[in-house]
């Protein structure tokens, strides 16, 4: 078996494996304290914000650490729009993560004005597209459109969308969760006004995020109150372990970043042509766009992706169908509807990706297993039709 699921988390480095239990061991001083426990634990918290500034492009002072992205995405819109009173929309993009889609609902459930910027087949957010939706809900105050798809790996323009937002003065916030790690990400170069990222796609710790953001360029509310950390944008104890991991991890990330491309690269063009070659109907989504290195969502026809998954699980490989947040539920993808995929096809999208620790040989034994398994459903619904 394998684990092809990266994109829903990946294996902690046994570099921060080891960090993490030495801080808990001998780092374990809260921040705020004057004394040398609080100091030590203080320069730990900073140098892991200079790493992860170092990865994402940014100055350290920009970053701000969370709860995980999920609190980072949910902080900067409802920041935005507790700040801002309802006076500008909200415009986000079709295919963002839940935590940006809901977080937008939530918001204009009570009231506030709130938009949705469509995208092409292909799963983009065009600059044209952009500058239409600006238009037609003006007046904008905040954009969000995130860097790389999750279910896809399909990336946005987001220097051309940030280049559009800034002819109208709109900030840009981007989600780059699934970019960091994987492809260079440049807060400063992109033009984007605020950022998410998080510790656990990049082989960090989980429940661990930052929201780096340009503060005078976007202000906003905070989202949790209390002391005075984090500069008064993010109150509670920082979770010093969980960033020390994330600063690790960083580290690595940026290291590694240009043999981790084609290394993933390598892997996904063997999945994929293996794949084509089988014979079984395979489309690969987003195939047109620019993508992630590591991710491929795969449509097979005849197959309910539920069964395919539970099969290659009981087989020993790890991979998700549309994404992991929204399985459980036999409801297509929303991202794949959103892209003009009819829900039949949607319903047989499985997604694979990979990362640091992916051997090509485990991509041979997936394949192996994976195409008699599709062509066995295939077979069945076939029958039964
Ligand atoms: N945004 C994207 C694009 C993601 O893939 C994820 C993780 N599924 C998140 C946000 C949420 O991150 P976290 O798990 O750190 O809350």
């Amino acid at each position: 078996g394998a684990y092809l699921d990266y994109n829903a988390t990946a294996p902690p480095d046994p570099a921060v494996r080891g960090e993490v239990a030495e801080c808990l061991a001998e780092g374990w001083g809260n921040p705020s304290s004057v004394h040398g426990w609080g100091r030590r634990a203080r320069s730990r918290l900073e140098t892991a914000r200079e790493r992860v500034a170092a990865l994402a492009g940014c100055s350290p002072r920009e970053v701000s650490f969370t709860g995980g992205a999920t609190e980072a995405n949910n902080a900067v819109l409802k920041g935005f729009a507790w700040q801002d009173g309802g006076a500008r929309t909200l415009l986000v993009g079709a295919t963002e993560h839940p935590s940006v889609r809901e977080t937008a609902r939530y918001l204009a459930g009570r009231g506030f004005p709130v938009a949705e910027v469509a995208v092409d087949g292909e799963g983009r957010v065009t600059p044209a597209a952009l500058r239409e939706a600006l238009e037609a809900h003006g007046p904008v105050g905040l954009v969000s459109v995130m860097w790389a798809n999750n279910e896809t790996g399909v990336l946005q323009p987001v220097a051309e969308l940030a280049a559009v937002c800034a002819e109208y003065g709109i900030p840009l916030h981007t989600d780059a969760v699934q970019a960091a790690g994987k492809m260079p990400v440049d807060f400063a170069g992109s033009g984007a006004a605020a950022m998410s990222l998080s510790a656990h796609k990049i082989g960090g710790p989980q429940g661990v995020g930052a929201l780096i953001r340009d503060a005078r360029r976007l202000p906003v509310d905070p989202f949790l109150h209390g002391g005075g950390h984090e500069r008064e944008r993010r109150a509670g104890t920082e979770n010093v372990a969980g960033i020390l991991g994330f600063g690790v991890a960083a580290g690595l990330a940026r290291e590694r970043l240009e043999a981790a491309g084609a290394h993933a690269r390598g892997l996904r063009d063997r999945l994929e042509d293996g794949l084509r070659g089988a014979g079984v109907g395979v489309e690969v989504v987003g195939d047109a766009a620019e993508r992630l290195p590591n991710t491929s969502c795969l449509l097979l026809p005849d197959v309910e992706a539920e069964t395919l998954l539970m099969n290659l699980d009981l087989s020993g490989f790890a991979v998700s169908s549309g994404s992991a947040c929204a399985s459980g539920s036999l409801e297509p993808s929303p991202v794949l509807l959103a892209m003009g995929i009819p829900s039949n096809r949607a319903r047989g999208s499985l997604r694979v990706s990979t990362g640091w620790a992916t051997t090509a040989g485990e991509v041979e034994a997936f394949l192996e297993t994976l195409v008699p398994q599709v062509r066995r459903l295939q077979d069945r619904a076939v029958h039964s039709a």
